[in-house]
């Protein structure tokens, strides 16, 4: 065996050995009481929020972002998130009440449960090491699941840390899968129950293809370009320090960054100068680029757009690969380069003046990507009829991407952004199965029963009449019909 295809094999007998370990925890896990899992996740919460500034420590070393963003859109989101799902999980896990027709079915009652799916197995990126991982395992465990969390490569300590903290108060139902790209596919070729994928939209089709394979159902979180819309009544200031924000929040290593900025003619030349001058002061706290190879993807989007025609309105890429990336705006650039084309992920983005609505929606729609995107100007009415228009899974009306961290409300895309859904019970019907159970209290033979006969075919037609014309006559001709299928029955 050689060197590789022994790291391999021992990286598959890892996944399974952990996936067997959660399956037998997951086992009682998920058939206590869901109060008892709301308690003792209260409690995991705690124990979290308890240390948090050692975890935004920890967040800060291996990201580089600053203190208050590790608490501002980390930390503070974990405490949200323990509150929201211990507080209306339940509620959601509850079971529906199905319908019976009481007629043509008499005697039946239908109910639909909402069962855990086993393992869930979740995949990290390393933009945002705590809030990402964290959204998706407090409500797989409130559902009953056992998760097994692969952390970024990029991030191996935070994710290492939450899994340590929540076994301490919660057991062996949340394990660790430490490794890159090779340990993640151990982890698929495993066989967990469901698999929570976030990351690129390269990898993510290759989890996609895995699981697909096995029959495993799969969500996937994946890249964006988002589009900002800023229409001819929009409050310059506000719009121009908003959509700062938007490009620059993580240092833009974020999926619903703001990458691509479509602006009205009438009010370019003024949005221009107020957007330049908030991202000049904003550098400051725009950190360097978590790894090398995303500082150097960025430096090359840079360069061929400006090789391609494309004017330099602020920032640009400096020549020292340690030093932060200034905000970079660029205008100009033809729509086939990578800068308009491709996720760039760091703190650019590229500004296209519009003549019309029309053109700004199709500016924003040129995109195989439909993460989120957001519209800016002043009437609220019309800001929402173009953002009708725009094919992304999130829209947001003056302002941008803050609701990340809000529980309630799904996290999602389409296209080349992926279909999953995080955050929101949306989110937690995908980590449960559906389950019928139907108890039937009748005593008589169903009319559907063997054997067929004349009577049989009567009643069968009557109650599609009856479907389809409605009526009182039809209805009594329906029970008619039915009565002499009963007689037929008992005849035999
Ligand atoms: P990535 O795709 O390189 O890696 C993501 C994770 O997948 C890592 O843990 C990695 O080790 C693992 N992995 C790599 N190859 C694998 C394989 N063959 N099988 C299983 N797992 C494998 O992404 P990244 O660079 O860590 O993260 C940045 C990307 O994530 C960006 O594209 C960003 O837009 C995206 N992202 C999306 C969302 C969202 O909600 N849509 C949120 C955050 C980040």
């Amino acid at each position: 065996m050689t060197h590789s295809a022994a790291e391999a094999f021992m990286l598959e007998e890892h996944a399974h050995q952990l996936l067997h370990e959660l399956r037998q925890a997951q086992t009682g896990w998920g058939r206590r009481p869901v109060a008892d899992r709301v308690a003792m996740l209260r409690e995991a919460g705690q124990a979290i929020l308890s240390r948090a500034e050692e975890l935004a420590k920890i967040v800060c070393e291996e990201t580089h972002k600053p203190l208050v963003e590790s608490y501002a859109s980390e930390i503070l989101g974990v405490a949200d998130l323990f509150a929201y799902w211990c507080d209306h999980g339940p509620k959601l896990l509850e079971p529906r009440k199905g319908l019976v027709p009481m007629l043509d079915m008499p005697g039946k009652k239908a109910r639909v449960e909402r069962l855990p799916r086993g393992v869930v197995a979740l995949i990290s990126p390393w933009n945002y090491p705590v809030a990402i991982p964290m959204r998706t395992i407090v409500p797989a465990l409130l559902a009953g699941n056992a998760v097994a969390l692969k952390p970024s490569e990029h991030t191996p300590r935070s994710g290492a840390w939450l899994v340590a903290r929540l076994r301490e108060v919660l057991g062996p139902v949340v394990g660790l899968m430490e490794g890159a790209g090779d340990a993640g596919a151990a982890l698929v070729k495993a066989g967990p129950d469901m698999v929570v994928f976030t990351g690129s939209t390269r990898t993510g089709r290759k989890v996609a293809v895995a699981c697909a394979e096995q029959g495993i159902p799969c969500e996937c979180e994946l890249g964006g370009k988002d589009c900002a819309v800023v229409l001819r009544d929009a409050d310059i200031d506000r719009a121009a320090a908003g959509i700062c924000w938007g490009v620059l929040t993580n240092a833009g290593q974020n999926c619903a960054g703001i990458e691509r900025i479509a602006v009205h003619a009438d009010i370019a030349p003024r949005f221009t100068r107020a957007l330049v001058w908030s991202l000049e002061q904003a550098a400051r706290d725009v950190p360097r680029l978590v790894t090398a190879a995303q500082r150097d993807l960025v430096a090359r989007h840079v360069q061929d757009a400006l090789d391609h025609g494309a004017r330099l309105l602020t920032g640009g890429i400096p020549d020292d690969p340690d030093a932060p990336i200034p905000p970079t705006l660029l205008a100009d650039v033809p729509r086939d380069r990578p800068a308009w084309v491709e996720e760039s992920f760091g703190p650019i983005a590229v500004l296209e003046v519009c003549d019309t609505d029309q053109a700004l929606i199709a500016a924003a729609n040129d995109t195989r990507f439909a993460l989120g995107a957001s519209v800016w100007g002043a009437h609220e009415d019309h800001a929402e009829r173009v953002g009708e228009q725009l094919r992304s899974g999130m829209v947001w009306i003056n302002n941008h991407s803050f609701t990340g961290a809000l529980p309630d409300l799904p996290w999602t895309g389409t296209g080349a952004s992926g279909t999953g859904v995080t955050n929101s019970p949306e989110a937690l019907h995908h980590m449960t199965r559906p389950r019928l159970v139907v108890v039937d209290s009748a005593t008589a033979t169903e009319p559907w029963w063997y054997p067929y006969g004349d009577a049989m075919l009567d009643l069968m037609r009557a109650a599609v009449r009856r479907q389809a014309e409605g009526g009182l006559g039809n209805t009594l001709k329906t029970l008619v019909a039915l009565r002499k299928r009963a007689q037929e029955l008992n005849q035999r």
